[in-house]
């Protein structure tokens, strides 16, 4: 793109939101211009498990050979006690795989981060760092964006992808993000370094524990291995401001299985991420100001959906704006309107599920005592090849809200009977 000619779309934020998105509008023809506030481009952290409903998307954009070749397939999913490292249940992703068409992977978040990047270069977009928005206003043609430094940036559409302490959400909705007191520690190590721990080099791996979870799997076509330790911390439920920290993560899983244990020395210790999420809002779209990913719907990460459903959104966006312009005489400008009014009427209620259904979900693999027990007997249960609680969220993505599938509802705990509870 001439970098003096005006662009169709500005994205705020060159996460995997705004690039996967940027890309998606970009492909359709669109002049799309991105402002970043890092001064490079790149990805803090470890792996990323994409589902499904995200790899369909990359297939459909010619990039997921690109993330197999960096990513890893694993066999399965398996779910078991941190306690007592008993399985609990499992899902077989070759199956899986089979049901929805497309594959369950995992992948560095750089490498996928990376694969975004080099794919908006290639259909031009305009990639500019150092560029931090602090102010969004709409115009009478468009929206415009203030930078720190004083200038101003200005186009039809802006698209708000500033993660989870997003400016333009707290200037748009104004609402504070919520702590779930939980903080996670991540690492990827060479492979060998964990061998001999007990591993299930094929499999992504989770345990979840009393007030903790841990979860494996292997990255990099197998020669790195990816661990991310989730726990609640008792600063945090007192008040303090300083929580999560080391000792606090060694505390957490003292009582766990030797397999977890073996994990927790190699966790990286000079960083860590306060699990917090936002309650959900109907809007996001404003004027001509659309939040998306991170900024629209932080989830707590139980679902491992943050990330895809922030591409899903670009491609819900550009999905309308090509259905749109192809039904409009040629040469009309874009029916923005038109378009952010259909992204939101199908995205905020997908994601709103999600983001609940997170919560939850956090709720019950923190379990202890005989909720814990009740929880395992119904886990042990389940049909491998049950997927009435996937089929919602790793089907296609839904373009209109006559097409989003009806939700999973998780069977009560209390519907279990105490007897049934195997320690
Ligand atoms: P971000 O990644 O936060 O990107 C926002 C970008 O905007 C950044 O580059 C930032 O520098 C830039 N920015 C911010 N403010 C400004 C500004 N004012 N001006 C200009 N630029 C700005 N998701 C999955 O799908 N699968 C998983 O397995 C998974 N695992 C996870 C595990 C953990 C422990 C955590 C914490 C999250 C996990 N997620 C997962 C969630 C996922 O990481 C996020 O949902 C996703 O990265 C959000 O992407 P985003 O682009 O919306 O936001």
């Amino acid at each position: 793109m001439n970098p003096e000619s005006s662009p169709d779309v500005l994205v705020v934020g060159g996460g995997i939101g705004g690039l996967s998105s940027a890309f998606a509008l970009a492909r359709q023809g669109l002049r799309v211009r991105v402002l970043e506030r890092a001064k490079e481009f790149g990805e803090v952290g470890a792996g990323l498990q994409i589902a499904p409903n995200c790899t369909r998307i990359l297939a459909e954009y010619g990039l997921l050979e690109e993330a197999k070749t960096l990513g890893v397939l694993p066999e399965n999913m398996v779910m078991r006690d941190a306690l007592d490292s008993r399985e609990l249940t499992r899902l077989d992703l070759r199956d899986l795989e089979r049901r929805y068409g497309f594959p369950y992977m995992v992948i560095h978040r750089s490498d996928l981060h990376g694969i975004f990047l080099r794919a908006c270069r290639r259909a031009g977009v305009e990639l500019l760092t150092d560029r931090t928005v602090v102010g969004y206003r709409n115009t009478a043609d468009g929206a415009q964006v203030l930078l720190e430094d004083g200038r101003a940036e200005s186009g039809p559409l802006v698209v708000a992808a500033d993660g989870l302490h997003s400016a333009a959400r707290r200037l748009l909705v104004g609402d504070d993000v919520v702590s779930s007191h939980y903080v996670a520690y991540r690492a990827a190590v060479p492979i060998e370094q964990v061998r001999e721990n007990g591993i299930a080099e094929k499999d992504v791996t989770v345990y979840i524990g009393p007030r903790c979870h841990f979860v494996q799997y292997a990255l990099r076509g197998g020669d790195m291995f990816n661990q991310v330790a989730v726990f609640r911390s008792p600063r945090a439920l007192a008040g303090q401001s300083d929580w999560g920290t080391p000792d606090e993560l060694d505390a957490a899983f003292e009582a766990t299985c030797e397999t977890v244990r073996k994990g927790i020395p190699l966790m990286w210790r000079d960083r860590w991420w306060q699990m917090l999420d936002r309650d959900p809002v109907e809007t996001w779209v404003h004027g001509r100001i659309a939040l998306l990913g991170d900024a629209a719907h932080p989830p707590l990460q139980y679902m491992a959906q943050g990330a895809i459903m922030a591409i899903e959104d670009g491609w819900v966006l550009a999905e309308h704006h090509a259905r749109l312009a192809k039904s409009a005489e040629p040469c009309t400008a874009p029916d923005w309107d038109a378009a952010l009014a259909a992204y939101q009427a199908v995205r905020v209620e997908h994601c709103h599920r999600v983001q609940t259904t997170a919560r939850a979900w956090g709720e019950l693999w923190h379990l202890d005592g005989e909720p814990r027990r009740r929880r395992n007997a119904i886990m042990r249960a389940r049909d491998t090849y049950d997927y009435s609680f996937t089929d919602w969220v790793y089907g296609p993505t839904a373009l209109t809200p006559d097409e989003e599938p009806p939700m999973f509802t998780p069977i009560p705990l209390s519907s279990v009977p105490a007897a049934d509870a195997t320690p």
